[in-house]
């Protein structure tokens, strides 16, 4: 497996961004894991990565997304991200993801990743904005990795995101086949595309299609439109976990997820200080689906030290830590209101994200007590060990 996944790296990616790729987001994002777990010891919290919200705007309105895309647009300023990455790069953080809402929409996209050739972005996006020009500058730049959003064949990817999305991403991924470039595609299992997704065949089609990297999430009820009846049971959990490591070892593309680490034990990254997010009104919160927060990027001082004086980031990681390895929105949404409300936590989210939350019924998550089932394969051991935490994912 590892002599074809170098085979397509060499043949079908362009030289130079893989060169860029190994160096800015391979390399340096070991260097950032080894800056964080120096800071842990020192008791100091900054992630090693940063999940940037540039604007809540999007033109697809998906089952489950956390984005509220009505009314207002709210977005990050462009001196608002180069002061984020300049207070990262203090701690050696240069990994940034960027996401919305839709972050292709977000005006100052390639003033910013053009202003920070030292940095390497990742592009979570729907992929539908993928013309031939914007292939061309992400060629150009060099320092950018889509990751495209597919959730399975036509007729399943369409159930959530809407008629047509699936053809014109489609479209998308074939540009940047053709452009030579280092893209993902991210799939959210759910309790009905399972099946699918996580097949041989599925992921044959996106080696097929160009893509050297699968990202799986898995579906949370979040947002106006929680849509629970996509929820993973634990039976299909473990299942998705077999799956995984089946496909690792069989498949030339890397398959990842930021749930489980070499041991197989649950993660989550947020209670670990692996991630925060940055919502486009600045917040910063524990991660993408949890849009509470106490503080913003525009309070004075050093991010740095806002991050790392912030009571309510530390307790909430004591807050996890005290529940579970797995996820706490799935399995104690009624205590997660709960220690929200007595953090005083600004519900960013743009609807009643603290209602929501009450009304969830509780649901397992990739806390598999018991079950576990440690990686087998020396490869991504190792990386798991060194990166993969690093790669801007969350649980
Ligand atoms: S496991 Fe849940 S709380 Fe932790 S980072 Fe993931 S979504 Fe957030």
């Amino acid at each position: 497996m590892l002599i074809r996944l170098a085979y397509r790296f060499a043949t079908e990616i362009s030289p130079r961004l893989t060169i860029k790729a190994g160096y800015l987001w391979a390399f340096k994002g070991m260097r950032a894991v080894n800056a964080y777990k120096r800071r842990v010891r020192r008791g100091q919290l900054f992630p090693p990565f940063l999940f940037l919200a540039l604007t809540n705007a999007c033109n697809l309105r998906c089952h489950g997304c956390w984005i509220d895309s009505k009314g207002k647009v709210d977005q990050l300023s462009r001196e608002d991200v180069d002061s984020l990455i300049a207070a990262g790069k203090r701690q050696r953080s240069y990994f940034y993801t960027l996401l919305g809402g839709e972050p292709m929409l977000y005006s100052h996209l390639w003033d910013i990743v053009e202003g920070h050739p030292e940095c390497y972005f990742q592009i979570i996006t729907n992929g539908m904005f993928f013309s031939e020009d914007n292939v061309r500058r992400i060629r150009r730049a060099g320092n950018v990795t889509p990751l495209v959003s597919l959730d399975g064949g036509q007729e399943q990817n369409d159930a959530r995101r809407g008629q047509g999305v699936f053809e014109r991403a489609i479209e998308g991924l074939r540009r940047l086949q053709m452009g030579r470039i280092l893209y993902g595609v991210a799939t959210t299992v759910t309790g009905t595309n399972l099946d699918e997704v996580l097949t041989d065949a599925y992921v044959r089609a996106l080696i097929d299609r160009g893509a050297m990297y699968l990202w799986y999430y898995v579906y949370r009820p979040v947002g106006p439109d929680p849509s629970p009846q996509f929820c993973v049971s634990r039976e299909q959990m473990i299942q998705l976990r077999r799956r995984l490591l089946e496909l690792r070892r069989k498949h030339p593309i890397l398959v990842i997820d930021t749930y489980w680490n070499a041991q197989g034990e649950a993660v989550c990254p947020a209670a670990l200080g692996l991630g925060f997010h940055i919502g486009p009104r600045g917040t910063i919160e524990p991660c993408p689906p949890l849009s509470f927060a106490c503080q913003t990027i525009q309070q004075k001082g050093d991010l740095f030290e806002t991050i790392n004086e912030s009571r309510y980031l530390r307790s909430f990681q004591q807050f996890v830590r005290e529940r579970t390895r797995g996820c706490v929105i799935l399995e104690h949404p009624h205590e997660l209101a709960a220690f929200l409300r007595d953090a005083g936590a600004i519900d960013s989210s743009g609807r009643d994200a603290l209602a929501d939350l009450e009304g969830s019924q509780p649901r397992t998550s990739h806390h598999l007590a018991g079950e576990e089932i440690p990686e087998d394969f020396w490869f991504y051991r190792m990386l798991k060990k060194q990166l993969f935490f690093g790669m801007g994912g969350y649980g």
